[in-house]
């Protein structure tokens, strides 16, 4: 089923290539500064990888979604950092946009950003609206041809650097949960609108995460993503396609860990010969290996989904859910091996064992806990069990 197309080979040999050649020592440098690499979003521009799979017409590469994941995963594979902003950019500012804006939306803000000459953030995230992006508070009030919000927006990756970002907010304080909320576009400049505390992460420390901080801020009314009461509904169709980005970030530092892992186990030697020769070592190299293959299947198979269904993402809920939790898990189940195989070594920051077990354990966490993930798999399930 996976055979690629030579497109997609040539993503895949493009990414591989330019994150050896530009982002292999930098990984180290702006995970121990925190300083996001925005150079090297200008440079995926260029190359089409900030706008994936967005038409050339609004300034996309007009590429498929196993394209997108192959990208993200071989980005990943050297710099989770980079990976992370590559697909919060990609698969969450641009897809609503591009799925649910007007026209003149999508002509106005998916071409820069498509070409990395913007960055673009998702927020739902709220102190009190976590994994139950329903609880929402942000209040969007209609005031002539314009809205007013207030509130804030919280874990906001990217935030710091968006140009442009995409927010939720209650626009009906008397409807029904999950039906009161609304989309909209927010630019930078916009009055009222102001980028709060920046966080301290214990990984993906080049990227950034952010408060987002609304105190009157006044947008015209034409900066609403499809219809008022439509919010909750988008978010779900726009997080159904960024757990593939983030599943395919986590195949890309599980690949790294086993990168590492199996090369110090040939180098290594103790007892007289390298430790990729006793049998403890040989059982976690195959597991990290067994489980990578699986993680990359799932990964695919959701990617080929969600391209078949276009706009329809209901059908790929269900397997963007699967492959992030299993590849988040796998990644920081082969990150674990990875320090185990290192031994002392791999608590060390000279080796690459440690950031990557660092960078794994967001992957369980963001765009859905793995908890959540498992919800969306289990109602599925059961309701297909129903019919
Ligand atoms: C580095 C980083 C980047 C992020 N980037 C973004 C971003 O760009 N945009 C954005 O909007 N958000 C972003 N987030 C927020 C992220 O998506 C949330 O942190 C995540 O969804 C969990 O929400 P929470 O932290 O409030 O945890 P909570 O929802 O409070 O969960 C706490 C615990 O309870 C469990 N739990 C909660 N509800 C259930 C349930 N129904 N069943 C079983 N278990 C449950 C969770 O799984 C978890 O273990 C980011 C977060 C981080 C840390």
């Amino acid at each position: 089923m996976f055979d690629l197309t030579e497109e997609q080979l040539m993503v895949r040999d493009m990414c591989r290539g330019f994150a050896e050649k530009n982002l292999r020592e930098q990984a180290v440098e702006i995970d121990k500064t925190h300083r996001f690499p925005l150079e090297t979003t200008r440079m995926l521009g260029e190359l089409g990888i900030m706008g994936v799979v967005y038409s050339e017409e609004y300034g996309g590469a007009g590429m498929d979604y196993l394209c997108y994941a192959i990208a993200v995963e071989e980005i990943s594979r050297v710099c989770a950092s980079s990976g992370v902003i590559v697909s919060a950019h990609n698969s969450l500012c641009l897809s609503p946009i591009y799925y649910f804006g007007t026209e003149e939306q999508k002509k106005k803000y998916v071409p820069k950003l498509a070409k990395g000459e913007h960055i673009g953030a998702f927020a739902i995230t709220e102190p009190m609206a976590g994994s139950d992006s329903g609880g929402t508070k942000t209040m969007a009030v209609k005031d002539g041809s314009s809205y007013i919000l207030n509130g804030s927006k919280n874990f906001i990756t990217n935030g710091e650097y968006a140009d442009v970002h995409v927010t939720l907010a209650v626009t009906d304080k008397d409807g029904k949960k999950n039906k009161n909320t609304s989309f909209f576009i927010i630019e930078k400049t916009d009055p009222g609108f102001k980028v709060g505390k920046v966080e301290e992460k214990l990984g993906i420390c080049a990227s950034s995460t952010t408060e987002m901080v609304y105190e009157d801020c006044k947008i015209p009314e034409d900066r609403m993503l499809g219809k008022p009461g439509e919010g909750f509904a988008i978010a779900m169709h726009t997080l159904d396609g960024g757990r593939v980005g983030i599943a395919a970030q986590a195949l890309g530092i599980a690949q790294a860990a086993l990168d590492a892992a199996a090369a110090y186990a040939n180098e290594r030697e103790q007892f007289g010969a390298p430790i990729g020769k006793l049998q403890a070592i040989q059982w976690m190299i195959a597991d990290m290996a067994t489980e990578i293959e699986a993680a990359r299947l799932l990964v695919y198979k959701a990617a080929d989904i969600l391209q078949k269904n276009g706009k329809n993402r209901r059908p790929a809920s269900k397997y963007a859910a699967m492959a992030k939790l299993y590849a988040s898990e796998c990644a920081h189940r082969c990150a674990h091996k990875c320090i185990q195989i290192h031994g002392g070594y791999g608590y060390v920051k000279e080796y690459v064992a440690e950031r990557l077990y660092r960078d794994a354990r967001i992957t369980e966490i963001y765009e859905g806990t793995s908890e959540i993930q498992r919800l969306v798999v289990a109602m599925s399930v059961l309701g297909e069990y129903a019919k």
